[in-house]
């Protein structure tokens, strides 16, 4: 099928010398090292008693599972959320129980802002399915739609048709594409400049790692392709969160509160790394996307609609007002657990003894390391 093309951003200009733009290309950057806000532990006996874990259904299979587990604190501050998934290690986990007990004990800082736009997710499905997923965004439609694309077993072919079908229902949304790192270097090149012509707000992830990244965001300025990089995977699974802006390996960074060692950590990794960030869930339940919305209310700027309206993924929660948005954003407002719905999806007593195990491991790291993603981080 051809390639819609309702308003192309610009014609490619050829390259000319073979090497990026004085001033416009992806140059590595300098970056002093990153120093995180220091974080006051509450007492492990303290934090053991304000502990709930839930088992929680999921509407879609996500990460190959059927249902979420996650630990619930009911901290003096806030509610707090700690749900790194079952197969990441401690030292990994410990980051998420970081942000778990800045959330309880000490609260969220000042924010600057009261609602945070959001945008609408549509998966790999058929052409023929877009129409029912933005159908669930309202009827104004969403302002803005992630489109996933570079799905195992599809081709460009079915990407091409997805976007066209969503520009064609949507056609004042600003449009982003999220690959998860599905495409190598080539497929990527190709892919974006099938894509470009729908006016992208940016590519996530095209390309697996900082590297890859960077190197296909330096090719896409030699082509002229007007299509900014943003860094999902590679901004939490490195050991360096700063790692992408040194390399210049992206145009915006996607930023998660719980991976990153809690909001106000998130927060200093932004500062430091001089990009834009659009704030993400990690698949959080009510009371832990409290914590991406208190992350994305903080940030001095927020250009770009955020990933928090993940909640719907869950078919049950732990908030009676279950914190989704309402007319494309959701509202700064204060999220509680119920005691009804903690007990009533309470995990079996054997996944409870296991969560137990996992924070005293994690808290334990935390006292040894405050600070696991910069420690992690030592830049040179
Ligand atoms: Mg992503």
């Amino acid at each position: 099928m051809p390639v819609p093309n309702p308003s192309p951003p610009s014609t490619p200009t050829p390259p000319t010398t073979g090497g990026p733009p004085a001033g416009a290309g992806p140059l590595p950057l300098d970056l002093p090292p990153l120093e995180l806000p220091p974080l006051e532990l509450p007492p492990l006996d303290e934090v053991l008693a304000a502990l709930h874990v839930v088992r929680l259904p999921l509407t879609v299979r996500f990460r190959g599972v059927t249902e979420r587990e996650a630990v619930i604190l009911t901290g003096p501050r806030e509610h707090a959320e700690f749900s790194p998934f079952l197969e990441y290690d401690d030292a990994e986990a410990a980051a998420w129980l970081r942000c778990a007990l800045e959330a309880g004990w000490h609260g969220f800082p000042a924010p600057r802002r009261a609602e945070i736009p959001v945008n609408a997710t549509v998966p790999a499905v058929a052409p023929d399915a877009v129409a029912s997923v933005l159908a669930r965004y309202g009827s104004a439609g969403p302002h803005t739609v992630k489109v996933k694309v570079a799905e195992r077993g599809q081709t460009l072919h079915d990407d091409v048709a997805r976007l066209a079908e969503v520009r064609r229902l949507a056609p004042s949304a600003a449009l982003r594409v999220d690959a998860n790192g599905g495409w190598g270097h080539r497929e990527a090149l190709s892919a974006l400049e099938a894509l470009a012509g729908f006016g992208l707000q940016y590519a996530e992830q095209p390309v697996p790692g900082v590297e890859p990244l960077a190197e296909l965001r330096a090719e896409l300025v030699r082509r002229g392709l007007p299509v900014p990089i943003a860094a999902d995977e590679a901004v939490r699974k490195e050991t360096d969160p700063l790692a992408v802006a040194r390399l210049g390996a992206a145009d915006v960074i996607v930023i998660k509160a719980q991976p990153l060692g809690g909001v106000r950590a998130a927060l200093a990794i932004v500062a430091a790394s001089g990009l834009p960030a659009v704030v993400s869930s990690a698949l959080d339940t009510s009371v832990g996307t409290r914590a991406g919305a208190a992350l994305a209310a903080a940030l001095p700027e927020l250009p770009y609609a955020c990933g928090l309206g993940t909640v719907a993924l869950f078919g049950e929660d732990v908030a009676e007002d279950r914190y989704m948005p309402r007319n494309g954003a959701l509202d700064l407002r204060r999220v509680a657990a119920d005691p009804e719905l903690l007990e009533r999806h309470r995990a079996a007593a054997e996944r409870r003894a296991w969560w137990v195990g996992r924070v005293r491991r994690c808290y334990e790291q935390l006292v040894n390391s405050p600070s696991p993603a910069v420690q992690a981080d030592a830049p040179k």
